[in-house]
């Protein structure tokens, strides 16, 4: 059997949000999982709502996700390949021209809904004899094109949903080009997945009446196999809203931007509303292993955006030295005791950028707070040579208790002060090492170093 070629089709309309990376990133799992390939292609045939600038954000925020496409295309690059099958469409007689106004289809719409019959175009272009169509354009009318359904039902065997239906009986012959020319989505996506051999079209429940229609576009194209297709279930937030594009806080920038782990968002995006358990991550990978697009549910996936908050920091717990090595670079965090430092201090972080602050209390000048100067003196005498491990601390710490009779936080506390300039922290025992016999020795005589 070939390997797999999914693809992630959005729409540079906007900013993509939390909600977007769920399809992105199942497409991705699926993809890895088998060693297939991953498209990104831009669904940009409305040339009026769409722009290059969102295109190149998308990618960025996809990037932060940590997911590389093996092809990126456009579709506003393709439109020769749409007007190609669209003749062939018209040959074949299945797309008619209609030259309806939108005022005229909504007043029929209106009409049949009064009479609690479904709103279902009427196919009254499909009668028009020549002479009638030629009248109507010498009127200066542009027609539209549809496509005309085979009435009957069609079924495919969902990969989540399981064994699905569509009474095409139900459906309005779906308009594929506008008046003006332009593409509406339906065509273009299934002539693309053609074209680039996509094997499973995954993507949210929301286009499963697309799905019918373009099963019968494959066919009509000359493909008796479609590929095989999973609707998802949608990420609402807590309270039950659906995500648009407008949902600003939401949106991958902004939970950039407010310091929420990559690898949060995307443990939350693809495990929400499935049988998996939330949990941290450490890579993709982590994430795709033992995931099945089977495990998701048929409810809407709702997601609590204060959770997020509490993954992110839990995802940086768990996140190896091997895996941030570059971000902590970027703070100037490098060198043979960048690793050492990155044990001791992940565990205490709530957001990655407070890695620098603590770089500072390691390296850095720090004014030491001086609460008891009796303890501190005692201290500092008993302090051992070094070299210092991961041991010191319980060593000199115990040795002062012995010396002083203090314990616990009258103990503990003078020497966080002193020795950080802070009054909590990551664990000591890790970070005295890293701190160094010449600073903590003189912090601890209140002197800044
Ligand atoms: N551009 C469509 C969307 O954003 C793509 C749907 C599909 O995956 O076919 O919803």
């Amino acid at each position: 059997m070939s390997l797999p070629v999914v693809r992630f089709a959005p729409s540079p309309t906007g900013r993509i949000h939390i909600g977007n990376t769920r399809p992105a990133l199942l497409n991705v799992l699926f993809a890895r999982a088998a060693g297939g390939r991953f498209v990104l292609r831009f669904d940009d045939t409305d040339a009026e709502r769409s722009r290059p600038e969102y295109a190149e954000s998308i990618e960025a925020d996809l990037h932060w996700l940590g997911i590389r496409p093996d092809l990126v295309v456009r579709q506003s690059d393709r439109t020769a390949l749409y007007g190609e099958a669209t003749e062939r469409l018209k040959r074949s007689g299945r797309l008619y021209p209609a030259y309806e106004t939108a005022e005229e289809l909504d007043r029929r719409r209106k009409r049949l809904q009064a009479r609690g019959l479904p709103p279902v175009y009427d196919r009254a272009a499909l009668a028009l004899s020549a002479e009638q169509r030629a009248a109507l354009e010498a009127e200066g009318r542009r027609p539209h094109w549809r496509f005309r359904l085979d009435d009957g039902i069609v079924f495919w065997d969902d990969l989540v949903r399981g064994p699905s239906s569509i009474d095409c009986a139900s459906l309005s012959d779906p308009v594929l080009v506008r008046q003006d020319g332009s593409f509406l989505y339906t065509l273009p996506s299934v002539v693309d997945d053609i074209d680039l051999g996509i094997t499973h079209v995954i993507r949210g429940e929301d286009h499963v009446t697309n799905t019918a229609v373009q099963i019968q576009l494959f066919a009509a194209l000359g493909r008796a196999a479609s590929p095989a297709f999973a609707h998802h279930n949608l990420l609402v937030t807590a309270s039950g809203e659906g995500l648009s594009k407008r949902s600003g806080a939401l949106s991958v920038g902004a939970l950039r931007d407010a310091g929420i782990e990559a690898l949060a968002v995307a443990a939350m995006a693809v495990l929400t509303g499935s049988s998996a358990a939330l949990r941290p991550v450490t890579s993709l990978e982590d994430l795709a292993t033992g995931f099945d697009l089977r495990q998701l549910s048929r409810t809407p996936a709702r997601f609590d955006e204060a959770e997020l908050q509490a993954l992110s920091a839990k995802t940086l717990h768990g996140l190896p030295f091997a895996a941030v090595a570059d971000r902590l670079a970027l703070f100037g965090i490098v060198g043979d005791k960048a690793e050492p430092f990155w044990d001791a201090v992940r565990g205490n972080l709530a957001h990655f950028a407070e890695a620098a602050e603590w770089w500072g209390v390691v390296e850095d000048m720090v004014q030491p707070l001086v609460e008891d100067e009796a303890l501190l003196e005692r201290a500092a005498a008993l302090l051992p040579p070094e070299p210092w491990t991961a041991d010191t601390w319980g060593a000199w710490t115990a040795a002062v208790r012995t010396d002083t009779g203090r314990k616990g936080r009258s103990l503990f506390h003078p020497l966080r002060l002193a020795l950080t300039g802070r009054d909590a922290g990551p664990d000591l025992k890790s970070l005295l090492p890293l701190i160094g016999r010449a600073r903590a020795s003189a912090r601890i005589a209140g002197i800044p170093a």
